[in-house]
């Protein structure tokens, strides 16, 4: 089966709404002229109904960085599945490495997002990765293992196919240090395989699995070129227009 390739930026903890309408405003304009790959923003959550609402008949999707499992409660400061439904976004990153790290997100309370998130009808960007000690320690293709399999935790076949699975090694987020092409095709290759063996073949080969980690202009065209990379997640390229739309026409 074609999957087709999808690159997302996670604009984190940038963009004012202003800003974030204008960014997603310069990528939106040049999809027209890009064939073949899906294109995502995840503006900041202030920003998230604005975009969704100014890119409403585009085809930019517009994601959120992240969401509650409850559907609704005593739970202040938090965001539901429905709520960001309501905004008019369409996927949910879920478990990115610096909730996991900063926030004390863990594999199971993961899990829960993801079903939440397929339950309200809602795609699911589940990040998982290794730490640099993990990965010198040879414990990489456990972690992801583990992550993936509680991070799907009760999920369907037929729902497992609408996943999007993200393989952001930490050690590579932010630092400029990608993984070469080689470390990562191994890495998705194994994640397919793990997804083959849960599920079956059918949903391993349907399930896309972007890579992200430094991703930029320069090094998107290698790492596409891999048989099980169908995307990127990218964080600091895709808080500049040009460097954005440079990745998002990797094949030009
Ligand atoms: C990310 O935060 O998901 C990410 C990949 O960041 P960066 O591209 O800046 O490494």
């Amino acid at each position: 089966m074609a999957r087709t390739p999808i690159i997302i930026g996670n604009w984190k903890m940038h963009m004012l709404v202003g800003e974030a309408l204008e960014l997603a405003r310069s990528v939106r304009n040049v999809l027209g002229g890009i064939s073949g790959v899906e294109a995502g923003v995840a503006p900041p959550l202030t920003a998230l109904h604005a975009v969704a609402k100014q890119e409403h008949d585009s085809k930019l999707i517009v994601a959120a960085q992240n969401c509650h499992f409850e559907a609704q409660g005593a739970f202040t400061g938090e965001v539901s599945v429905k709520m960001i439904a309501d905004t008019g976004a369409s996927h949910v990153i879920v478990g990115h490495s610096e909730r996991r790290q900063i926030f004390g997100e863990s594999d199971e309370l993961v899990g829960k997002k993801v079903t939440a998130v397929l339950a309200g009808g809602l795609t699911p960007v589940l990040c998982i990765g290794e730490t640099l000690a993990q990965r010198e320690a040879k414990q990489t293709f456990d972690v992801v293992a583990r992550q993936l399999q509680r991070g799907l935790a009760g999920v369907s076949a037929n729902n497992a196919k609408r996943v999007i699975v993200a393989y952001e090694p930490v050690w590579a987020i932010g630092t400029g240090k990608v993984a070469t092409t080689a470390q990562a095709q191994e890495v998705h290759a194994f994640l397919r395989g793990q997804l083959g063996e849960h599920y079956d073949a059918g949903v391993a080969d349907a399930v896309r699995i972007q890579y992200g980690g430094s991703v930029k202009p320069d090094n998107v065209k290698g790492l596409m070129a891999q048989p099980d990379i169908d995307g990127a997640l990218v964080g600091g390229a895709s808080l500049n227009a040009e460097s954005f739309v440079a990745i998002l026409k990797y094949r030009q």
